[in-house]
């Protein structure tokens, strides 16, 4: 039996990654910055919480991550956990820069320390590429690095760290370039898991309209569920790399909006509003990526279209509320 050891386990991907490796009979061990906080209700919801172990840990502390290795000894490290959102990246600039780099070089140098077998997935993201111009789009691994927010930095700079720690002691480190993936288990901060609990909310009587910023944005957006499963496949290989992993395919977050009120049997123009406080200093215009290196290299398949996509975070989300209802009653 292989043992995983995952950061972030109580976030999106951390949930759904557990249940994968679950499924491929790891021992799953998640790290989480605070037992206490009560935050597994994704992998309650997923119904795999029992079959985890969390341990409290902090990533700062070098000798902590060092005694967890030494006591896991783990085969895989999964290091899903940062400061994810963009948006609070602006109004928490240095505490996203310090936990999303500090965190990563940390990790790397206890595992360089304890034991260099240990193969390492590290989740970069899109945002590193910045404002990229459109006639230049697709976005492939060679593209330069021009992040614009805190966020993109400090991604940028644990991906590059990841990188030399590759070349520079040989360990085994991949990076997963992802693109917007989405699901039921997003932070309400987020703008797709708040347009559709919104407009579920709209269709029960329960809230009266949606506020939304820039809708003009034009994203790559895919499912979650699908997307973890890459990240396994790329410590399964014989070589490390780095690999973008997105649909190749760009949607304005209006034409999300329209066709998630409309597939509810709401009109959008009747409870979309739209709030100028929500606009970032910076935002990336149009931004999708090409998948060809690991749909080739990795065999990845992806085969879910927009609207696909769309259906099963509708469904989710209305699992999740019965859920979340059932829970609250008893
Ligand atoms: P998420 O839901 O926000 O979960 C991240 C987890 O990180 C949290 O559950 C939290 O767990 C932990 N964490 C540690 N330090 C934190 C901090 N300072 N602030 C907030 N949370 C912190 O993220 P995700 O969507 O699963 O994404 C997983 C990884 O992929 C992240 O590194 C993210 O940046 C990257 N990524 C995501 C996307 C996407 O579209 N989802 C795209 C590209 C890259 P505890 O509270 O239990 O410690």
């Amino acid at each position: 039996m292989k043992t995983a050891l995952i950061t972030g386990i109580t976030g999106q991907d951390g949930a759904y990654l557990s249940r994968y490796l679950l499924e491929k009979d790891y021992k799953v061990i998640g790290i989480t910055r605070n037992l206490q906080s009560g935050n597994s209700n994704g992998l309650n919801f997923l119904g795999i919480e029992n079959d985890v172990q969390l341990v409290e840990a902090n990533v700062f502390d070098l000798s902590n991550i060092i005694r967890l290795l030494e006591k896991y000894k783990p085969d895989e490290f999964y290091n899903l956990a940062a400061q994810s959102s963009v948006g609070l990246s602006f109004e928490q600039p240095i505490g996203t820069l310090e936990y999303n780099i500090i965190s990563v070089a940390n990790i790397l140098e206890a595992i360089r320390i304890v034991d260099k077998k240990i193969k390492i997935y590290q989740s970069s993201s899109s945002e590193m590429y910045g404002n990229v111009a459109q006639n230049k789009l697709p976005i492939d691994e060679d593209f330069i690095i021009h992040p614009a927010s805190p966020y993109a930095i400090s991604k940028a700079a644990a991906h590059w760290t990841c990188v030399n720690y590759r070349e520079a002691y040989n360990l085994f480190i991949s990076s997963g370039i992802l693109f917007n993936h989405e699901s039921v288990l997003r932070r309400q901060n987020f703008v797709t898991k708040k347009i559709i609990s919104s407009a579920l909310k709209i269709k029960q009587n329960e809230l009266d309209f949606l506020k939304v910023g820039n809708t003009s944005i034009k994203r790559d957006w895919g499912y979650a569920p699908e997307y973890v499963k890459v990240m396994w496949k790329m410590l399964n290989v014989s070589k490390p790399n780095d690999y973008i992993i997105c649909t190749g395919e760009a949607h304005t977050l209006q034409e999300f909006i329209d066709k998630v009120f409309i597939k509810l049997g709401l009109d959008p123009q009747k409870f979309v509003k739209f709030d100028k406080a929500l606009y970032r200093p910076v935002e990336l215009e149009v931004i999708y990526g090409n998948p060809h290196k690991a749909k080739t290299e990795l065999e990845w398949d992806y085969s879910l279209s927009f609207d696909d996509l769309l259906d099963k975070l509708i469904d989710d989300e209305i699992k999740y509320r019965e859920w979340w209802m059932s829970r609250k009653s008893k």
